[in-house]
């Protein structure tokens, strides 16, 4: 543990406290199996991107009408992002600069709404984001937030109630998609929604961008006004956003962004993004995006298998939102301690769940990680088999999950083992 770094020399000179970290960082993102559907790993490539000199520019404006001169290269690597972005997804418009899915989402209501006005979004503990209009969130403060869910018979976006309360409250944006949502979404069904009431339909494609590009999910081009999506989840770039839309919303979007909502974009960050974008553009891409929707179908039902429920009974894209209830454990000690045997996942509340959100009765668990590593669809049984081990146990007890947890971190250490990850240094 106590070895510098060898890939961060300087890093380990100055501050070796920090470059300690990060090496137990990288040891644990490559011993673990990482089962959060918006986690991933980045190619060597993106992570040199973002960790380049561009760091050191400020470039307040777009490119062609900055408020700083020197941007001779600077405007020829944003336009390279948001010219990827255009081309790849078949958008109109690209904004590459929002700092994260949060500040894009918002960013949106900057350009659309005034405080007050309403916004129709999918409420959070129905798998929605915090972003789309609830109360906690600026966005269901300073806006009126209207939610809908999902239908309890199915587990699935209840399109009845979206189209109800559409029709009720007016309002003049209408969110789709979400972060524990494991169904397809209905892109021209929330069209024909928003133009029924004359609101403006974002699509958030945060989690699901990458299964857009690699054509595993329907694109909401052509359908949604306006598109926003965080850049690092399927979608396998750095931390950071897109807004996309039509010609007619581009300067509105544009002015939202900046001057709206932030100052200068993080020219590292845009430049990591277009090599995202360049890698999701590839034929590799389309592959790694069927086989994450591959290995998230097999690992449904190899968990249904043995018993696990699974909210609307199964999976469309990357991700399983799994309904503890009838194995009796919560959530929230099934995840610890599935953490305990190198399994990381999330607990999360299922749709009507009866239980509190910081103790729920579900845990969600997405497959793009593992994908990113190779770890093949014949391994999806064995996948199961450990968490069906660790939650068993933690129903049973505390010394049967001691046991259990040890045995089974050391097999999954065993398969990543097999499958080292991209990025990190071994
Ligand atoms: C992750 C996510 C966001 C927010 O992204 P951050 O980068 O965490 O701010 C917004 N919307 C949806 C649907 C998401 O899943």
């Amino acid at each position: 543990m106590s070895s510098p770094h060898p890939h961060h020399p300087a890093l380990a000179a100055t501050d070796p406290e920090l470059a300690e970290l990060v090496g137990a960082e990288e040891r644990l993102q490559a011993e673990t199996l990482r089962l959060i559907p918006s986690e991933n790993y980045v190619s060597q490539a993106v992570l040199e991107a973002s960790g380049t000199v561009l760091q050191n520019k400020y470039s307040e404006g777009y490119p062609g009408k900055r408020y700083y001169e020197g941007q001779q290269v600077i405007d020829q690597v944003e336009r390279l992002a948001a010219d990827r972005a255009r081309e790849l997804f078949g958008v109109e418009h690209a904004n590459v600069q929002p700092y994260s899915g949060s500040p894009a989402n918002l960013a949106v209501y900057l350009a659309f709404l005034k405080p007050g006005d309403t916004v129709l979004g999918m409420s959070l503990p129905m798998g929605g984001h915090l972003t789309h209009g609830w109360g906690v969130s600026a966005t269901g403060s300073w806006f009126r937030g209207v939610q809908y869910g999902v239908r309890r018979d199915t587990g699935r976006v209840d399109l009845d109630q979206v189209r109800e309360l559409a029709l009720a409250e007016r309002p003049k944006l209408i969110f789709c998609g979400g972060t524990a949502v494991p169904r397809t979404i209905d892109f021209p069904a929330f069209a024909g929604i928003a133009q029924e009431v004359g609101a403006v339909l974002v699509a958030d494609i945060a989690h699901i961008a990458g299964l857009v590009a690699g054509g595993a999910h329907p694109s909401p081009v052509g359908h949604a006004d306006v598109i926003s999506t965080t850049t690092h989840k399927t979608l396998r770039g750095p931390r950071g956003a897109m807004l996309m839309s039509t010609a007619e919303h581009a300067k509105a979007i544009d002015r939202a962004v900046f001057p709206g909502l932030q100052g200068g974009p993080h020219n590292q960050t845009t430049a990591a993004i277009a090599v995202a974008l360049k890698e999701a553009s590839g034929p590799d891409f389309r592959k790694y995006a069927a086989d994450v929707v591959a290995n998230a179908k097999a690992l449904g039902e190899e968990l249904a298998g043995r018993g696990f429920e699974l909210v609307s009974g199964g999976t469309d894209n990357h991700l399983l939102l799994i309904d503890l209830t009838g194995k009796g454990v919560a959530g929230k000690p099934a995840a610890k301690a599935l953490d305990r045997a190198g399994i990381v996942v999330n607990y999360n509340t299922v749709p009507y769940d009866p239980r509190k959100p910081f103790d729920p009765s579900g845990i969600r668990i997405g497959t793009p990680s593992l994908t990113s590593r190779g770890v093949p669809v014949s391994a999806m049984g064995q996948v199961a088999e450990w968490i069906d081990r660790v939650v068993g146990a933690v129903a049973v007890g505390e010394a049967q999950t001691e046991a259990e947890v040890g045995k089974v971190r050391a097999e999954v250490a065993e398969l990543m083992a097999a499958w080292p990850a991209p990025g990190l240094a071994r």
